[in-house]
């Protein structure tokens, strides 16, 4: 009887591998497309000795079991396993050793992002009476900070307790042509509600900008599960600010109404993304900061709910900034092996980069992002995972 059971056990077990092995149907495939990388990359792999620093992995965890694998090169997020009803998910795309994340041609894979998120029109802004030109990497204009950048530095790192990591880093007078010596400290935290805090402070010795963010790409159906279209999104903004054709914003802001972007409730990704629109066109996609509606209660704002299609995962994001960089990966291309062997295809991932607004320095009209020498520049953002 016992071996008959185990016969018995065995056939259903060849039933099933080779029925996994012909897959051809799509929905089968649709199946097979949650990736469901459930362990975290090998610390050593992310060892090395970089200007003289240290690299390393470290592992935030909580009582839930999520966990959270930053490095210090660049500050990065580079895996978030996520707790589904049943198993665990990575959610973060990123790649699986230090040796990739060096490769400039990569695209700011969960890293800190400074000292300038997003694009500055022709590298070029006047502050103190005096114009400061920055390395123009992006066609005309100057985009995340640089040629390094905050993406390419080694933070000195501190695991404070199992959930806190204390990432500081000093960047120079005139690094990257900004001015002023500045002290960055950013707190990475995982609570036991299954939130990633990120506390951004900064300090300058002479009148500066800033606009700090994380460039963490999203597949809330697990890292390298086909794209992201079918997630639904909604964006607590009643405005967003065009761009022009090289995406540095015109100055206006406008309303969503009728147009691609209005994300105010629960609106699949892709429903619109390839819409007849002369911004959608700009951006090949989504590519835009969105104005986030003030919050009327003092506090963290609601930025942003995203709901995954083929996962039960849902991701909210709290911020203090007034703006929400929302990017469908449109620029994605396949050319970067990530984690789990798959390929960055094009839009498998989308990022809300919390921030001040694009080019900021240069428009008047827009909220200031420059710091005062003797103000204490502190910011806070949240990616909160629940279930659906
Ligand atoms: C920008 C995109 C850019 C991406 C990766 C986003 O913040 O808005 O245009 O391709 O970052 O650099």
């Amino acid at each position: 009887m016992n071996s008959f059971k185990k016969t018995l056990g065995i056939l259903s077990l060849s039933a099933l591998l080779i029925a996994c092995n012909n897959t051809s149907k799509p929905t089968d495939q649709a199946d097979m497309e949650i990736n469901n990388l459930i362990s975290l990359p090998d610390k050593t792999a992310f060892q090395a000795t970089i200007d003289g620093k240290k690299t390393d992995l470290y592992i935030l965890t909580n009582k839930n079991n999520m966990q959270v694998a930053i490095t210090n090169y660049g500050g990065r997020i580079v895996s978030l396993l996520v707790p589904d009803h049943d198993k665990m998910i990575d959610v973060s795309i990123g790649f699986d050793n230090l040796k990739s994340y060096k490769d400039e041609s990569e695209p700011y894979f969960g890293a800190l992002i400074g000292r300038f998120g997003n694009r500055i029109a022709n590298g070029k802004f006047s502050l103190n009476n005096k114009e400061y030109s920055l390395f123009i990497n992006n066609g005309k204009n100057a985009l995340h900070g640089g040629k390094k950048s905050f993406r390419s530095v080694v933070w000195d790192a501190k695991q404070v307790q199992d959930n806190v990591l204390e990432l500081v880093y000093l960047s120079k007078d005139m690094e990257e042509g900004y001015p002023g010596n500045l002290s960055v400290k950013v707190v990475y935290t995982l609570t036991d509600e299954n939130e990633l805090t990120i506390d951004y402070e900064a300090i300058t010795d002479k009148r500066t900008v800033l606009n700090l963010t994380n460039h963490a790409y999203f597949n809330l159906n697990g890292v390298g599960s086909s794209d992201i279209l079918g997630h639904e999104l909604m964006l607590n903004a009643d405005n967003f600010t065009p761009v022009d054709s090289t995406l540095i914003p015109t100055g206006k802001i406008i309303s969503v109404k009728n147009t691609p972007f209005d994300f105010t409730k629960l609106t699949p990704i892709g429903a619109r993304i390839d819409a007849k629109d002369e911004q959608i066109k700009f951006g090949g996609g989504y590519d835009h900061n969105f104005v986030l509606n003030p919050n009327p209660t003092k506090g963290m704002n609601l930025a942003a709910k995203v709901v995954a299609d083929k996962s039960n995962i849902v991701m909210e994001v709290f911020t203090e900034e007034p703006g929400v960089q929302f990017y469908t990966g449109n620029f994605m291309d396949s050319s970067h092996t990530i984690k789990g062997g798959k390929k960055d295809v094009k839009r498998t991932a989308f990022c809300l980069e919390t921030q001040h607004f694009p080019d900021s320095p240069n428009q008047p009209s827009f909220p200031s992002t420059v710091l005062e020498v003797g103000k204490q520049y502190k910011t806070r953002t949240i990616y909160k995972f629940s279930l659906k």
